[in-house]
């Protein structure tokens, strides 16, 4: 019955997404135009399901065949493969969270880069962090996209060399890169990462890699000491939050019909003006965030979460396939299971200013100490 009633729901939504798509021009020249009728009284339009809490209930995958659906942060992912908890040269981290799936090709890209960088670069193995739900789709905590199962985090501390407890999987903290909100630690940053970034950004499958802007200065400043070639720095793409971990993202794979890419990078190294500006937001982020909170202040909202409606239509039939119920939730009620999981919090803060260093900023100085670039180094 329950299943009947969200069927209902999703077929009424999808419907509607159908009914949009019809183009206006061509209904309008195959018949006359009629005298306008009287409008029908409007009823109130139904609500549509906010999608995390459906795709976030999904303990396994949708057995279809493997597909990413729809956009990085609009989408689901259908046939999801899970990548093993341990291989040869990587752990997963957060078993709890059940993030650990992926479409085939980030699957293979994940256990190439692993077992390639012990080689060449000599990083011991990888701790990766989240990936997709088992289905993709919107997460109730921490991304707004890796939902269609072409997005990982991977730590950027290295593996250690025994085999994590599940327990310490969950309680281990990784390291914070950064040694003050505009810099990183040199004791921890060092040319291991920068290869290893180096190494995700060179396969031709990755169209994006998104770093903390600290750490994509200090590639700017250090990825002429790997290698003479440094044109992979123009995929790597500074974000916030990204001070303990990288995030990799795979262009769809060739072929794959209903995945959207991105648009590509351009040619610019992003060690220029983009820099800059972030730099610019970072100092004024800082700076909010050394302030006393003020007592009463609202909490910051987000964007309102996405609805089914607002997924391609597929991602319905990627819900429910070898009949899988999502619960329904009431208004405002998130299951038990995902409020515990959304208190686990996966990284380190990032350092907050000190009084000095707000004060040395008030007094003008540079973000991080040194002058920025403020140009595109020729290539
Ligand atoms: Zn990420």
């Amino acid at each position: 019955m329950r299943r009947l009633a969200l069927s209902l729901i999703l077929l009424l939504f999808c419907g509607a997404v159908a009914a949009e798509q019809v183009s206006p021009s061509k209904t309008a020249t195959a018949t006359p135009p009629k005298p306008a009728a009287k409008p029908a009284p409007k009823k109130p339009a139904p609500k549509s399901p906010i999608a995390r809490e459906l795709f976030g209930a999904a303990p396994g995958p949708a057995p279809l065949a493997a597909r990413a659906i729809g956009s990085y942060a609009k989408g689901c992912l259908a046939g999801g493969v899970s990548l093993p908890i341990n291989g040869p040269d990587w752990q997963v981290m957060r078993l709890s969270r059940n993030r650990n799936w992926g479409t085939p090709q980030l699957l293979d890209f994940l256990e190439r880069l692993a077992s390639d960088a012990r080689a060449f670069d000599g990083w011991p193995g990888l701790l990766i962090g989240d990936m997709s739900q088992p289905r993709g789709g919107p997460m109730l905590t921490g991304h707004t996209s890796h939902q269609v199962g072409l997005d990982a985090d991977i730590w950027l501390t290295p593996m250690p060399d025994r085999i994590l407890t599940p327990q310490e999987r969950e309680d281990m903290i990784a390291e914070s890169m950064l040694k003050d909100p505009f810099s990183v630690d040199p004791n921890i940053f060092t040319l291991m990462q920068v290869k290893l970034i180096r190494r995700a950004a060179l396969s031709p499958q990755v169209a994006r890699i998104f770093v903390h802007p600290a750490i994509k200065k200090a590639l700017c400043q250090q990825a002429s000491q790997v290698s003479k070639d440094t044109s992979w720095l123009g995929k790597v793409r500074p974000w916030w939050n990204h001070h303990y971990h990288f995030h990799v993202r795979l262009a769809c794979p060739p072929g794959m019909a209903g995945c959207e890419n991105q648009k590509e990078v351009s040619g610019d190294n992003g060690c220029g003006q983009e820099l800059t500006t972030w730099y610019a937001m970072i100092k004024k982020a800082a700076i909010e965030m050394a302030k006393p909170p003020v007592p009463g202040a609202k909490p910051w909202v987000g964007k309102p979460p996405l609805t089914m409606a607002q997924l391609p239509k597929e991602c319905g039939t990627v819900l429910t396939s070898g009949g899988f119920e999502p619960p329904i939730p009431k208004e405002g009620d998130v299951p038990a299971a995902l409020k515990a999981m959304a208190t686990k919090d996966a990284g380190p803060p990032i350092p907050v200013l000190t009084a000095a260093q707000l004060q040395a900023l008030a007094d003008g100085a540079d973000p991080g100490g040194m002058p920025l670039p403020d140009r595109n180094p020729k290539r």
